[in-house]
């Protein structure tokens, strides 16, 4: 807890991206504390750099896009997720093209070429977004809000009028290790009749049963079936927190969610952002010598919920 951290080293990984079905090449750098993590179009000339930060949200549909400048990068939230579950506060993320690539649809591949890489330990201590008061977000029977908690925490509630998928509802209190065993490997999914639309359109281009769930009439049609039982609400709660590294800052708080998707996660974000009296930046840790030496979580003047 508390120290701001970085990779040891760079990392290098290839792929499609399924939206755009071209293959990006992503390679992961160390950065310095302060530094966030940041995306790097190097296949432009002058490449162009977009802090992975919700005011760079261009667009939330299907995907989180960030941009600047009219240069974009698609697809960050299951790479923004396998940061924060490896605790990596500072990255660069060099890519040669505009979609983060999709991999097999899960974070695990992304948890594993940051552990290659390795995570080493900043002087400086990291930040944390500490909610005061609860914000909420809400359009039509989709809704989202954020309460006071000691923990970071998701309750997603997953409602789909599909007999293949059963409503979900799963509770998550975030830890690295914990999140990247339960909830990094949780892919991806789509129905069928959805997929063939998006294909039609131009979207969903790399789209395949080899990065996605794909749901038919009568069930999953991937052979090797699902990884966990709840796969799927276990992947909305995987895109959440991928959604909101985009706060800029690790969250203490517990992330209710009813039908959300990126634009609500988006949304809460943004909303959360302006409403500067409903949180307040904290700082748990410091460093002797050689250690780092962790420092309760207490926040004397925050009545906490039981969230
Ligand atoms: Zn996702």
């Amino acid at each position: 807890m508390a120290l701001q951290k970085t990779l040891k080293d760079k990392v290098t990984f290839t792929g499609i991206g399924v939206h755009s079905g071209r293959e990006t090449t992503v390679t992961l750098r160390p950065a310095e504390a302060g530094t966030g993590i940041v995306f790097h179009r190097v296949d432009l000339a002058p490449a162009v750099s977009i802090e992975a930060i919700a005011a760079n949200v261009v667009n939330t549909r299907l995907s989180t896009t960030i941009g600047r400048g009219g240069a974009t990068v698609s697809t960050v939230e299951h790479l923004m997720a396998a940061l924060a579950s490896c605790g990596v506060d500072n990255a660069h993320v060099d890519i040669d093209g505009a979609e983060v690539p999709i991999m097999d649809g899960s974070a695990a591949p992304f948890v594993a070429a940051i552990r290659r890489a390795g995570v080493k330990i900043l002087s400086r201590p990291k930040k944390y977004l500490v909610v005061k008061k609860p914000v909420t977000v809400a359009d039509g029977d989709k809704k989202v809000t954020i309460i006071p908690s000691r923990y970071f925490r998701i309750s997603f509630d997953m409602r789909f009028n599909h007999p293949a998928v059963a409503n979900q509802y799963l509770t998550m209190r975030f830890d690295e290790e914990g999140f990247a065993a339960a909830f990094a490997p949780a892919r991806t999914f789509g129905f069928l009749a959805e997929v063939e639309m998006l294909k039609a359109n131009g979207l969903a281009r790399g789209g395949s049963l080899e990065n996605a769930i794909v749901i038919g009439d009568d069930g999953v049609l991937n052979p090797e079936g699902l990884r966990f039982a709840d796969e799927f609400v276990r992947h909305k709660i995987l895109d959440t927190v991928g959604d909101l590294t985009l706060a800029g800052y690790p969250i203490l708080g517990h992330v209710k969610a009813t039908r959300s998707g990126h634009d609500m996660n988006h949304r809460l974000v943004t909303e959360l952002l302006a409403r500067t009296d409903c949180w307040k930046l904290v700082e748990f840790g410091e460093r002797k010598g050689d250690q780092e030496v962790a420092i309760p979580l207490v926040v004397p003047d925050l009545a906490w919920s039981k969230g």
